[in-house]
């Protein structure tokens, strides 16, 4: 889960990294308003979750309120690779002087957390990393030696930082460092971390995005996620339990278990044909998750056919046919359902969708042929 960059830069503040005074707003008077209280030159930055905000004009100085109040009125009204500003962020303009980069992340390759420098900081980072790699400083942090000064000093002396910032660029890793654990991110990022004209390193911008996986850790965090982001299909299945993402096929699936909805995505194209989303019902759906689950797959109108696949363990499959039956009278569905059901209750199941007139399958090769037919013909 993305952060936006005001509250980023809270918690980077939390932890003692150095930001501008600076507030959001939503609307232009406010963000006049916090211009007056800042006084002289201030930046104001919209709050949407994309990178290259700066590029894409979202990003603008202003010299005094009016001024603030005319830039923030017009970013208020863009859309920034299609996503609606909706606040932004007035912060004190800084005098820069030099750009760096910083940042946490997960390397997968090492199963190490990684930090990341660069003296060649700012909006082009992602051209330095293609065209100058070797300009991009790396360390691996051992989770549990944690991060340790020799490290933010070979960084340091890495990106050839002058040695009178070394000693706040420490504490800024570990700043950073401490964020990244402590809130479980998978990314910490500030770029820029910029040298000012007053000999100070400032967090002039910040990104966090969150494990997913560990959000029930921090529920403060977790209600922070930002509705625009997600399709209102990925909302509504986040909300009742369901792993659902989107794909561009025709043929809609529902499986319990992530491992077999990979297989029947997989014989899906074995067949011919593409998969138009990957659903995961979970162990023990009930009748209304499954009820739940049929809507989002008939919402998509690029469906073709559906093919239900329920390896009956934990979910039983005569829950699963009362789910699909409450299902069927409540959307009504146009296009042809293929269901395979096995395990406990199977029998029961099988029995209560014999009349509800859908194309049924032993086997899962069989029932992927039989879906891939039906969304042709
Ligand atoms: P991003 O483009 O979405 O990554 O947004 P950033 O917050 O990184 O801002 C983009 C660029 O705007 C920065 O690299 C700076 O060059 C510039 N910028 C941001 N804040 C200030 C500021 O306070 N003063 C000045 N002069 N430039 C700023
Ligand atoms: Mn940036």
């Amino acid at each position: 889960m993305k952060i936006h960059e005001y509250l980023s830069k809270q918690i980077f503040a939390s932890h003692g990294i150095p930001i501008p005074r600076g507030k959001v707003a939503a609307r232009a008077a406010e963000a006049r308003q916090i211009a007056e209280e800042l006084g002289g030159y201030v930046v104001i930055k919209s709050q949407v979750l994309v990178g290259g905000r700066g590029k894409a004009g979202g990003i603008k100085l202003a010299k005094n309120p009016d001024e603030t109040y005319d830039l923030a009125g017009n970013i208020l009204n863009m859309e920034i690779k299609g996503l609606p500003v909706r606040k932004v962020l007035v912060d004190e303009a800084a005098d820069i002087q030099h750009e760096i980069y910083l940042g946490i992340t997960n390397d997968r390759s090492e199963a190490k957390p990684v930090i990341i420098a660069s003296a060649a900081g700012g909006m082009e980072i992602e051209e330095v990393a293609r065209q100058t790699p070797e300009k991009i400083i790396k360390i691996h942090i051992d989770p549990l030696l944690e991060l340790q000064d020799y490290h933010t000093h070979d960084l340091a002396a890495g990106i050839g930082l002058p040695r009178e910032y070394w000693l706040s660029f420490g504490r800024i890793c570990q700043g950073l460092w401490k964020a990244y654990r402590d809130k479980d991110a998978t990314l910490a990022e500030i770029n820029p971390l910029v040298i000012t004209g007053g000999h100070e390193l400032l967090a002039l911008d910040g990104k966090i995005i969150l494990d997913d996986n560990a959000l029930w850790r921090h529920p403060e965090l977790a209600v922070l996620r930002d509705l625009d982001l997600e399709t209102q299909v990925e909302t509504t299945a986040r909300e009742h339990g369901l792993s659902f993402i989107k794909l561009d096929g025709n043929i809609g699936c529902m499986v319990n278990g992530a491992g077999l909805a990979m297989a029947t995505m997989d014989m899906i194209q074995l067949f011919g044909a593409e998969p138009a989303n990957f659903l995961d019902i979970g162990g023990g759906a009930d009748a209304p998750m499954v009820t739940t689950a049929l809507h989002l797959i008939l919402s998509d109108p690029n469906v073709k056919a559906v093919l239900i696949n329920i390896f009956g363990g934990i979910t039983r499959c005569d829950e699963v046919a009362k789910g699909i039956l409450a299902a069927l009278e409540e959307v009504q569905p146009k296009v042809p359902i293929v269901i395979r059901l096995v395990g406990t209750n199977a029998e029961e199941g099988r029995l209560m969708l014999a009349n509800a007139h859908m194309i049924t399958a032993e086997t899962l090769v069989q029932a992927a042929q039989k879906a891939v037919a039906v969304a042709k013909s």
